[in-house]
């Protein structure tokens, strides 16, 4: 199965990533990841891309699409993959289409984790971080704040960006970026929202009940399914 993952800042986009690359045994690409192990690599396309990052340069999309394709091609992309982190803006998606169609593969789903932008804030803002080795701690209001890392006792503070005005503008810039890329998949009938409210299994069970769908075997259960008297049978029981 072939994947792109989007979701705004705090969506839980990393955490759905991760459990939906184990469950589908499928491997994450995120962009960001790639591209530096190309350049720390040093292989001819992380020369070419390491050399316009210290330039402060932005990497063209030509080549990061090159870099993308390198990793598509890797054997254990053959069962499929889960993008993250690319495209951003829809030439980056109109060059990604074109490599995939090269590829002979397409996105059997595009996912969209949406929260709104209230709760984004309230998770971002409920956010500390340890000063002395970076992990972050989530707090909820009706508990005390803690106050020291666990692993180092360094002390936790609220970072610069996770301040509810500079979370409001990250979430902003976000969605504004976005849409239009996901409006570039929706012309394609790609696009699966997903309500990412909630805790963690729930919207894990709306990811993959919308994946089923797309997936041949549980497609004819979930049809025994609304069949009367299916529910008996142990297939239809086994997917309550
Ligand atoms: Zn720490």
């Amino acid at each position: 199965m072939r994947l792109l993952l989007f979701g705004p800042p705090a969506s839980g986009k990393g955490t759905h990533g991760d459990r939906l690359s184990e469950s589908l045994r499928i491997p994450e690409i995120s962009t960001g990841n790639i591209l530096r192990a190309q350049v720390s690599l040093r292989t001819p396309l992380g020369l070419q891309a390491g050399r316009l990052m210290e330039r402060g340069e932005l990497v063209p999309d030509q080549l990061m699409v090159d870099i993308i394709e390198e990793r598509l091609r890797r054997p254990d992309c053959h069962r499929g993959f889960l993008l993250d982190g690319f495209p951003r803006t829809v030439a980056q998606a109109i060059a990604l289409d074109r490599l995939l169609q090269a590829m002979g593969v397409r996105f059997d789903r595009i996912l969209y984790l949406a929260v709104p932008e209230e709760e984004l804030v309230r998770r971002i803002s409920a956010r500390l971080t340890c000063s002395v080795c970076g992990r972050s701690y989530a707090f909820d209001h009706t508990q005390p704040r803690p106050d020291h890392c666990e692993d180092d006792g360094g002390l936790l503070l609220v970072r610069d960006d996770d301040r509810p005005e500079t979370a409001r503008r990250r979430i902003l810039v976000y969605i504004e970026n976005t849409f239009p890329v996901l409006d570039h998949y929706r012309a394609q009938g790609l696009v699966s929202e997903i309500d990412g409210r909630g805790p963690i299994e729930v919207v894990a069970k709306r990811i993959l009940a919308v994946l089923g769908h797309d997936l041949p075997a549980p497609d004819l259960k979930a049809t025994e399914r609304f069949t009367p008297g299916a529910g008996e049978t142990p297939a239809g029981a086994g997917r309550q």
